[in-house]
């Protein structure tokens, strides 16, 4: 039987796969089972941060796999303390939680807030105010912060205590928050899987103003938007804004499973022992493969990752077959004149992989993408983009 077959009879029938087997990768370039060679833009879904087989990684991980592979949450463990003190440093958190994922870390996320309003003003200071088209994961807690009913059908009744407003909306939240006793207000800083949508910089203030003088934690998932992704190390910090709770995940990891919830000084205290873990959580091998990944998105490396987003708003932009480009740094969005799925099949047969958010196509490329390769890969895109194909 073929792969395609095989995975049809033994897969879980969640994932509408495309025709392609990748099978090894080198950088910015991923192979399929017969050898043809593809740019990679979508690095998974935001994931290899530096792309396939990089040395620093390998290594790292390699180091600490051959060395300890495992070990509980009851010892202690260095490669995971020293990936929170880099953490820490960066952001100016003071505390990290580590899980496998990003639907664990908004849910310790979740659960923090709720665990810091239940102590400070009352148990029934439960409710998280999450935005329309939003994401936050599949779990169903998560699926209840997520604000897509299309997510929801069938999985009735989720988690209680969570209210929805529109991106932009400063009065609804304002009235949500009079009309409710609310914990926390949380949101990404570009709806990803909502067609990768930046949120406005002055609601994003209003909506920090209005955390502060309420005393509701502000808490932002960057599982999608953090670790070098947007051009800043967390896309919060190009929004100037302080928050309480900063979750992320995908790309914090290089490719292997890693979810972070970090802390800042309102919630370094929240937990304490037996309030929240996870068995795997914090993985010593995946802690020594997000240090080295960490460790490398400095200031310089960052602002080449916003002059590969200028290179390709420049490219595409104005090009024929596009209405615009949404998305910050090398998370970008472009909204096409054909349908998404016709360019996406244009570009798989030429040797390019982007992906889809919503009618939009997505690109993530490695933050290291060489320029050689996303000439290439802009040039397929903009034929694919073209109308007369
Ligand atoms: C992908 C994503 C999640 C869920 O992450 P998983 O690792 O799939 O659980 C949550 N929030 C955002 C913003 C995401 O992009």
């Amino acid at each position: 039987m073929s792969i395609k077959e095989l995975d049809k009879k033994y897969i879980a029938n969640t994932y509408a796969r495309f025709p392609i087997e990748i099978v090894r990768g080198e950088g910015s370039k991923l192979y399929d089972d017969a050898g043809k060679e593809y740019i990679d833009m979508g690095t998974g879904i935001g994931v290899s941060v530096f792309g396939v087989g990089d040395k620093e990684w390998i290594e790292a991980v390699t180091e600490q796999l051959t060395t300890l592979q495992h070990t509980s949450n009851l010892y202690y463990s260095s490669p995971c303390v020293k990936l929170a003190e880099i953490l820490c440093e960066k952001t100016g958190a003071k505390k990290v939680f580590f899980s496998n994922s990003g639907a664990e870390a908004n849910e310790c996320a979740i659960k923090a807030a709720r665990k810091y309003a239940a102590e400070k003003k009352g148990a029934e200071y439960y409710n998280i105010i999450t935005l329309n088209n939003s994401f936050h994961g599949r779990t169903i807690t998560t699926l209840a912060a997520t604000g897509q009913e299309s997510f929801h059908k069938d999985f009735l009744p989720l988690t209680d205590g969570f209210l929805y407003a529109d991106a932009g909306d400063i009065e609804g939240i304002k009235h949500l928050v009079n009309d409710n006793k609310v914990a926390a207000i949380m949101f990404e800083v570009v709806q990803g899987e909502g067609g990768v949508v930046p949120l406005d910089k002055a609601f994003v203030e209003e909506v920090k103003a209005l955390c502060e003088k309420e005393d509701i934690l502000l808490v932002v998932d960057e599982v999608q938007t953090g670790n070098g992704r947007t051009g800043a190390l967390y896309g919060y910090m190009k929004y100037g804004i302080n928050p309480d709770i900063v979750s992320t995940a995908k790309g914090i990891g290089g490719g292997l499973p890693l979810g972070a919830t970090m802390f800042f000084e309102k919630t370094e205290n929240v937990y304490t022992p037996g309030t929240h873990g996870s068995t795997f959580g914090g993985n010593p091998v995946s802690c020594a493969g997000a240090y080295s990944i960490i460790k490398r998105l400095d200031d310089a490396f960052l602002k080449s990752v916003e002059e590969k987003h200028d290179y390709i708003i420049n490219e595409l932009g104005n090009a024929e077959g596009v209405n615009g480009i949404t998305g910050l740094g090398l998370m970008l969005g472009i909204e096409t004149k054909k349908d998404v799925n016709e360019v996406l099949k244009y570009c798989q047969e030429n040797g390019v992989l982007p992906i889809k958010a919503k009618n939009k196509l997505r690109l993530l490329p490695p933050l290291n993408i060489s320029f050689e390769d996303l000439e290439k890969a802009v040039g397929v895109i903009k034929n694919a983009l073209r109308e007369e194909i």
